[in-house]
């Protein structure tokens, strides 16, 4: 178990301090187990800082198995940060359709642009300098420059949180900005200098094979003799997070606008969730109203035409970070008026084989998934 210390800061102690012999322990036998188990992954083989890059901000919020074929598809198509740049954004979006969270590719692109345009094509080096680009956050500035240039530099992320939390029994809230800070400066005590990036990656590995949410495997962790939270029963209790709060849940009417053989599709507005994405247009439900009412008022509030709601399609759930969402899908067609942007991008008239031309988000490719195979009854 750890041995503690004083701790000189001159805030309220949260995060204990580690002796010498500690922090040594810690890294040498996370980095001997980072030797034996780190996994194959494609950006490992080849640490070039774009890729390396494009990887991190691709692992924010998703798994490794899901990422790895984007990032293959990514790289494939942009295999340089002067391709990235030189790309419409249309082109980023269909790459990164179905991973989600569509901010990171927008931010991505944009940075291409600033680093080509402001930066003569070359990236930074520094945590400090990563973090002036749109989208990268302390985590994964660090973890760039740490893993392409060894800096001596923590990269905090929640797989990292969770493992120094149950290393060193920390049961406060591990969500509260004092706790972060703290734990981050402890981190920064115990980086290995020479090995910078691999003992970022080998607690982030940690985490993700063996000090999981749940049921950590305690048996097989290269640091269970050192840990306070094995030790006094407590892995199930640490990390200490606040108790949730409900998720909202709104209703929403979509309209697949028929024209002849023709659908309308909108293009969302890029200041807004899921910015640059086309979609079946529509929008949320107010009290008081239908959504059949909800489809006909939206249309007209944003396409500026009159629709005629014919029959509805069916409903999806959907849950994004911080609500939920039914979308209940109908049948329309346009009595009167010219489809424009009033309140969206764009517009277009599509076919339904164009219709995979267009990124669109996840429920909205589950429609088009009923319109070119439609369910059994
Ligand atoms: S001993 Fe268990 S709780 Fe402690 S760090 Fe290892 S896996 Fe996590």
């Amino acid at each position: 178990m750890l041995l503690m210390t004083g701790n000189s800061s001159p805030h309220p102690v949260i995060v204990p301090a580690m002796t010498t012999t500690d922090s040594q322990g810690i890294r040498c036998a996370l980095l001997r187990w980072f030797d034996r188990h780190r996994r194959p992954m494609p950006w490992r083989n080849d640490p070039h800082p774009y890729k390396v890059w494009i990887s991190e901000i691709m692992l924010q919020q998703t798994q490794v198995a899901t990422v790895i074929p984007y990032f293959e598809r990514f790289i494939t198509r942009f295999p340089a940060i002067g391709d990235l740049a030189a790309a419409n954004l249309q082109a980023v979006l269909e790459i990164w359709q179905g991973l989600g969270y569509y901010s990171r590719a927008r931010n991505l692109h944009k940075a291409a642009r600033i680093v080509m345009n402001e930066r003569g094509g070359e990236l930074p080096r520094t945590a400090g300098d990563w973090q002036t680009l749109p989208g990268i956050g302390p985590y994964a500035a660090g973890a760039i420059a740490s893993i392409c240039h060894n800096e001596v530099v923590p990269a905090v992320d929640g797989n990292v949180v969770r493992v120094f939390t149950r290393l060193l029994g920390i049961q406060k809230d591990s969500t509260k900005p004092a706790v972060r800070r703290e734990l981050t400066e402890t981190v920064a005590t115990v980086i290995a200098p020479h090995r910078a990036g691999d003992f970022n990656q080998a607690i982030m590995e940690l985490g993700a094979l063996v000090c999981k949410p749940r049921n950590p495997n305690c048996a097989h962790c290269p640091l269970r003799r050192r840990c306070v939270a094995r030790a006094e029963g407590l892995t199930a209790t640490i990390p200490v997070r606040p108790s949730r709060k409900p998720v909202p849940h709104i209703d929403v009417a979509a309209c697949v606008i028929r024209r002849g053989n023709r659908l309308l599709i909108a293009r969302r507005r890029p200041d807004q969730m899921l910015g640059g994405l086309w979609e079946f247009p529509g929008g949320k439900q107010e009290p008081d109203e239908t959504l059949e009412q909800t489809a006909i008022r939206e249309i007209a509030e944003e396409i500026g035409i009159e629709i005629r709601v014919v029959r509805k399609l069916g409903a999806i759930k959907h849950a994004f970070s911080h609500f939920k969402m039914t979308l209940h899908v109908f049948e329309c067609r346009p009595q009167r008026g010219r489809a424009r942007a009033v309140t969206v991008d764009a517009v277009k008239w599509v076919g339904i084989d164009e219709l995979n031309a267009y990124p669109f988000p996840a429920a909205d490719q589950k429609i088009i998934r009923w319109l070119t195979a439609p369910p059994a009854e």
